[in-house]
């Protein structure tokens, strides 16, 4: 096993559980893995691949995601191929002879592909296990249910002697259970790893506006000039306005949604794994299709529907297991619109569940990562300091007078008015509403003038979560005071709020500048947050991943498959001189090694004796 690992994937160790998974496969086994995103399954099943005799058949729900597997595979030497609707019948009959000869490792099929396959294919070639990735799709109860994955309990029955190993991210009960009835795997042996990805930094931003979020956002992107990332919007409209704003900066910028024709959303997909588009505004229909190891920012423009949602989107930053950043916008509007989506769906209280647990994580004051960790069923004892919360602990204040103002002007609102109007009355804003209902009148009008609009939107928020008051969603969103809102309003119950975070200043001196011209489409691609490398090394990094980006270029790959963004960090640390040393580099393969060594390192050699002659003329 270690072998195989250093001789075809360059690694000296495998992570936690992958060891005793392969060991499980390999007894023969049928398993069942749950690991977050990005924490390694498919070496759980590709290094077994390696070592049983036969081809592994591993089914994937996208082609998009077999291509990235097999390119993944080619680039380490091994030989493996998808069988699916894209080849031509030329292509997919070389494919078939070769599964009967024996001379493929993997072969990668789409579930409807294998299901129809059984009983011709499979009998004809020897099969070394079977893996189901992304396994959730077999169920309801997940949040991305595929039809095609039904058929998949025939597996075990047609082949009784061969392991059926399932692999998914998705964490809950129902979904694990429902994995391992609809497979209908026998005695498997279940191996749920930790989903906690210490790489991701996790921050919540509450209560910002249009203009503030496309502010927050240039900021967040000019701290990630040459790296690649993601922005989920709730609408396919905001894609396209937030696509816009960013091409307006400059910045290489697309929207993707399922609005969009099929060759559209390839070329988006296929520019940013080919880093020829830095940020894609997308919908949550972008991504599953997505293993690009070096995205490093993820944001969220708007709340996500559910837990599960979320942490799989933010998932998709830092696979390679360097830095990542996650933010999350969270408005009083998303709320009020995925109460109403929730309402109004089938699982109205599943749904609403869901949303309530989403929106406690957001409101959090403690530790957001024990929040997150606690929701899979792992309680965390300490504090991760890689959170907004732990990072700037909110301070707390007596709140209550500002409490009561809001409370009472929305009591003389007759409770009609939504808090949007309840913010203008408190700053005493003429908007047409307030106008049209003579809420000018009222003797809260104006009593807040003092206290930003921005801030109001925060208290506002902050007060719902206390339970002041609530949003009739189905009565125009009107605020509706509750007992407890009333208790202050009448009795001097005292409110405790927190203090309104703001934004860190920008560094003086930097403003924010177009980022890259959108005509000269530059690949991004660094994975090194300005600042933590010395700037001699920054050169070395941006050489090698020159050099990578020609190497990619020339066998049509995208770069991370040619080498991860951790790998060329690798190299910047060791420096290799030879070959040789070259090949001791975690992540290089006796193939990589074969063919990248002498290229990678001309360039490290050339860049050490330059730093030599520089320190020879001082
Ligand atoms: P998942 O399918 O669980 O989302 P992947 O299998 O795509 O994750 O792996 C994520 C990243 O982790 C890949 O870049 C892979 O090369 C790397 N990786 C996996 N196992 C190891 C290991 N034992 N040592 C170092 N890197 C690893
Ligand atoms: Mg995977």
């Amino acid at each position: 096993m270690q072998n195989i690992l250093k001789r075809y994937f360059g690694f000296s160790s495998f992570r936690p559980l992958q060891a005793e998974i392969i060991r499980a496969v390999l007894a023969g086994k049928d398993v069942l893995v749950l690991m977050p995103t990005g924490g390694g399954k498919s070496l759980c099943y590709q290094v077994p691949a390696l070592m049983r005799e036969g081809t592994a058949v591993v089914v994937s729900p996208l082609i998009s995601l077999m291509k990235d597997q097999v390119e993944g595979m080619a680039a380490n030497g091994i030989p493996a191929a998808a069988l699916n609707s894209m080849n031509d019948e030329a292509e997919n009959l070389r494919i078939r002879a070769a599964c009967v000869r024996g001379e493929l490792k993997l072969l990668y099929v789409s579930p409807e592909r294998l299901v129809a396959e059984l009983p011709y294919l499979m009998r004809d070639m020897k099969v070394s296990l079977f893996a189901v990735d992304e396994a959730h799709c077999i169920s309801q109860w997940g949040h991305d249910f595929r039809p095609e994955y039904a058929q998949l309990g025939a597996l075990r029955q047609t082949f009784p002697g061969v392991p059926v190993i399932a692999l998914t991210a998705t964490a809950d009960r129902l979904t694990r259970e429902d994995i391992r009835k609809q497979l209908k795997l026998s005695d498997p042996a279940v191996f749920v790893s930790s989903f906690d990805r210490p790489n991701l930094s996790l921050d919540v931003r509450r209560g910002y506006q249009k203009k503030e979020k496309d502010r927050a956002i240039l900021s967040i992107i000019a701290r990630h000039r040459d790296d690649c990332g993601i922005i989920y919007c709730m609408s396919k409209k905001n894609t396209e306005s937030v696509a816009d704003m960013l091409m307006g900066h400059g910045i290489v910028a697309a929207a993707y949604h399922a609005g969009l024709p099929a060759e559209e959303r390839e070329r988006v997909q296929d520019d940013f794994i080919h880093d020829r588009i830095q940020v894609v505004c997308a919908t949550v229909a972008f991504g599953m299709g997505i293993d690009k190891s070096d995205v490093r920012f993820v944001i969220h423009y708007n709340l996500p529907k559910s837990i599960e949602g979320f942490y799989q989107e933010i998932g998709r930053a830092g696979r390679d297991g360097l830095p990542a950043e996650t933010v999350l916008f969270y408005s009083m509007a998303d709320l009020v619109q995925l109460s109403k989506f929730a309402q109004e769906s089938g699982q109205r209280e599943i749904n609403t569940e869901k949303l309530r647990r989403m929106q406690e994580y957001a409101e959090s004051d403690v530790c957001r990562r024990r929040i997150l960790l606690n929701y899979f069923g792992e309680p965390a004892d300490t504090d991760c300091g890689n959170c907004d919360v732990c990072k700037n602990p909110p301070k707390r204040f007596d709140g209550t007078v500002l409490a009561q103002k809001a409370l009472s002007a929305i009591v003389r609102t007759r409770q009609q008015a939504g808090a949007g109007t309840v913010t203008d009355i408190l700053r005493g804003n003429f908007s047409a509403e307030v106008v049209k209902c003579h809420y000018g009148d009222l003797k809260t009008f104006g009593v807040g003038r003092d206290v930003p609009a921005r801030d109001w939107r925060d208290y506002l928020m902050q007060m719902l979560q206390n339970g002041l008051f609530e949003i009739a969603y189905d009565e125009g969103n009107h605020l509706k005071l509750t007992d407890a809102g009333r208790q202050v309003l009448y009795d001097g119950r005292r409110v405790e709020l927190a203090v309104v975070r703001k934004e860190e200043p920008r560094p003086a001196g930097r403003r924010l500048r177009p980022l890259r011209s959108a005509a000269v489409p530059v690949g991004p691609g660094s994975a090194v947050p300005e600042g933590e490398m010395p700037p001699r090394r920054k050169e070395l990094f941006e050489a090698l991943r020159l050099l990578r980006k020609r190497l990619a270029d020339a066998q049509g790959f995208p770069p991370y498959i040619v080498m991860s963004d951790k790998v060329l960090q690798n190299l910047c640390e060791a420096c290799p001189m030879t070959v040789e040393a070259f090949g001791e580099v975690s992540g290089i393969g006796e193939f990589k090694k074969e063919r990248y060594g002498k290229d990678f390192v001309e360039v490290i050699r050339r860049y050490v004796e330059a730093g030599t002659a520089r320190q020879g003329e001082k």
